[in-house]
Order: structure tokens, then sequence, then C-alpha cells
């Protein structure tokens, strides 16, 4: 697996900084966004590198599949679930993305801002 040793979340899942993953499968790990947008605000990232959304036909067979799981599962654990959430991923830059390892913001615990842009 193509793993780049500049690429941050990389390093994060290699478990280079000690980060913890409040979840976990397979395909995927969440953390929490150092730069927290909300009560909760995890980051599901998968294992595997692929830059972005536009890139997710990359992913290996399961992947995709493990990255819904483990958002559903990460949500219910942390009982965000109850009150609602928001996944979101940016893609490209116009869009905010500053990592280039594809990642969605699991986010919750409040009444989320109404604005999608
Ligand atoms: P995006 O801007 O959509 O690419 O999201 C990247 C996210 O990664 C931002 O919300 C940052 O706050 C978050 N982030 C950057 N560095 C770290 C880190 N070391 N640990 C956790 N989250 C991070
Ligand atoms: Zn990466």
């Amino acid at each position: 697996m193509n793993m780049p040793s500049d690429c941050l979340f990389c390093r994060i899942i290699a478990g280079e900084f000690g980060a913890e993953f409040v979840a976990k499968n397979d395909y995927a790990v969440a953390f929490r966004d150092i730069n927290p947008q909300a009560p909760v605000h995890l980051l599901v990232v998968p294992r595997q590198h692929v830059s972005g959304f536009r890139d997710i036909g990359q992913l290996e067979d399961g992947a995709l599949n493990g990255m819904l799981d483990l958002a559903v599962n990460a949500a219910t654990a942390l009982g965000i679930d109850r009150g609602g959430y928001r996944l979101v991923t940016n893609d490209g830059p116009e869009a905010g993305q500053t990592v280039f390892h594809l990642h969605w913001h699991l986010l919750g615990g409040a009444k989320l801002n109404g604005a999608l842009a």
C-alpha cells in the first residue's frame, strides 16, 4: 500500500504521533480533529492513502463500506446519533481541503450551523 512518508494522516495512522483512535476497523480510523468545529468533531480516515474524494474509486475493495461503517459506529459510540450529525468532505482547495489524504468530517454534539457554504 502506497503510504507517502510526508502525508500527515498516513503518519498519524502509522502511530507516529500517538494519536488516540476513538474508533477503528480494518479499513479506517477515526480520531479527533485538532481544531474542532463542533463539540464532537472526528475525522474518518481510510488506512489506504488516496488524496481525496475524487480518488475514491482507487480505494481497495471493502474500504468504502469500512469507512461508512466506521462513521456510523463512531457516531453511535459518542452518542451524537441522538441529536443528529453531519458528515462532510472537502475535495480540493476551493472547498477548503488542506490535508490531501481522503477524510470525512463527522460533526455533532450541538445544533450545527445551517449553512453548508
Ligand atoms: P480539510 O481542511 O477538510 O482538509 O481538513 C483537515 C482537517 O485536519 C482540519 O479540520 C484540521 O483541523 C485537521 N488536522 C490537521 N492536523 C491535524 C492533526 N495533527 N490531528 C488532528 N487533526 C488535524
Ligand atoms: Zn496519506
